[in-house]
């Protein structure tokens, strides 16, 4: 079957739902009180288009934002966000003059991190981050006192202002959970004692938001739930109240025998990976999923050309159950969506 040219890769939408996205922050910002929510925008807002969903973060009860660098941040601030922008993720070139005059939020986890804001003019807004397992980054617990003196020492200076003490919850398990509660614990009471005196201390992200109260802390940096997908492995996101936002949807281009063409591939944001029992919906109804080729995608039926298949959410699967058969999480299905593919924003 010759597969149309022209129409291919176009027709698909990424469609973002505003009012979903609404009503996720403010149901994870009535669930998380008195602690505020931080919404993390990473990956462009995980797929769904960074500057597009900021004010609706904020309108919805959020008071900051969540990104991973300082380039990130300071777009939210051209696009007029005057709200706390809280970014982490810093290398040897970062642009820490940029982010100190633009007052972003500033993770911090190695001492070099620490006396580089200290040196550029202005207050660095800091804060400390003690690495409680993860081992992704953040200061060990080996450093930590070291820093934190350092930090005292500098605040005292005027160099830097503290205004955190965080870490990153991984989504291991109870056990580990806890245990990376008392190593947070643990630092803190450390810092206080060197005379760091944090305004704020933030640890959770989503699952850690929505399953354990003791995580919440003044902070939760909350991210996949924002976007109505669930964190948790045993409940997905209607089930914890949410609502997806994305809606990724395609278009039939050609139909032959039993099957027909949507001219939406794997490099339009199709999950490459299938498995026995994926479907899309077309025109409202199951149809099996054949092959999952770049530009387009086989499924069983003949159905009319111009029909819409909801591929990802919508009357479709929901990101979570493309995630069980492709192997991965919800986050990835909705991230990977490439940025040719056109976001249009809605409101139902
Ligand atoms: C991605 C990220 C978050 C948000 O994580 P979710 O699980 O998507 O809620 C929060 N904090 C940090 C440091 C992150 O990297």
């Amino acid at each position: 079957m010759a597969r149309r040219q022209g129409v291919v890769g176009l027709t698909t939408i990424a469609h973002i739902d505003l009012a979903a996205f609404e009503h996720n922050v403010a149901s994870i910002v009535s669930t998380s009180a008195p602690a505020s929510v931080w919404v993390a925008i990473k990956s462009n807002a995980y797929g769904h288009g960074m500057l597009e969903l900021a004010d609706n973060a904020l309108k919805a009860g959020a008071t900051g934002f969540a990104v991973l660098d300082i380039p990130a941040a300071l777009r939210l601030r051209s696009h007029g966000i005057t709200s706390t922008v809280f970014a982490w993720l810093h290398g040897v070139d970062s642009d820490f003059e940029s982010a100190v005059v633009h007052e972003i939020d500033l993770g911090v986890s190695s001492l070099e991190q620490l006396e580089a804001i200290a040196s550029v003019r202005g207050v660095g807004r800091v804060h400390l981050k003690i690495d409680t397992g993860l081992h992704r980054n953040g200061v060990s617990e080996s450093d930590w006192e070291r820093v934190c003196r350092r930090a005292a020492e500098l605040e005292s200076a005027g160099e830097v202002s503290i205004v955190g003490i965080w870490s990153h919850l991984a989504d291991a398990g109870t056990d580990a959970d806890t245990d990376a509660l008392s190593k947070f614990d643990a630092a803190i009471e450390t810092a206080r004692n060197v005379g760091v005196n944090p305004l704020m201390t933030h640890i959770a992200a989503s699952s850690a938001a929505l399953s354990t109260p003791n995580a919440r802390r003044d902070v939760v940096r909350v991210g996949i739930a924002a976007y109505g997908i669930s964190p948790l492995d045993d409940v997905d996101g209607r089930g914890l109240g949410l609502r997806p936002v994305l809606t990724l949807s395609g278009t039939v281009s050609d139909s032959s025998g039993d099957e027909s063409i949507v001219a939406s591939g794997w490099n339009d944001g199709v999950p490459l990976v299938i498995r026995e029992g994926s479907w899309v919906a077309v025109n409202g109804a199951p149809a099996r999923v054949r092959v999952v080729a770049p530009q387009f995608t086989v499924v069983e039926g003949a159905w009319a050309i111009g029909s819409r298949v909801d591929i990802v959410g919508g009357d479709g699967p929901t990101a979570e159950q493309w995630a069980a058969w492709s192997g991965t999480i919800g986050d990835e299905i909705v991230t990977r969506i490439p940025t040719h593919v056109r976001r249009v924003f809605v409101r139902n």
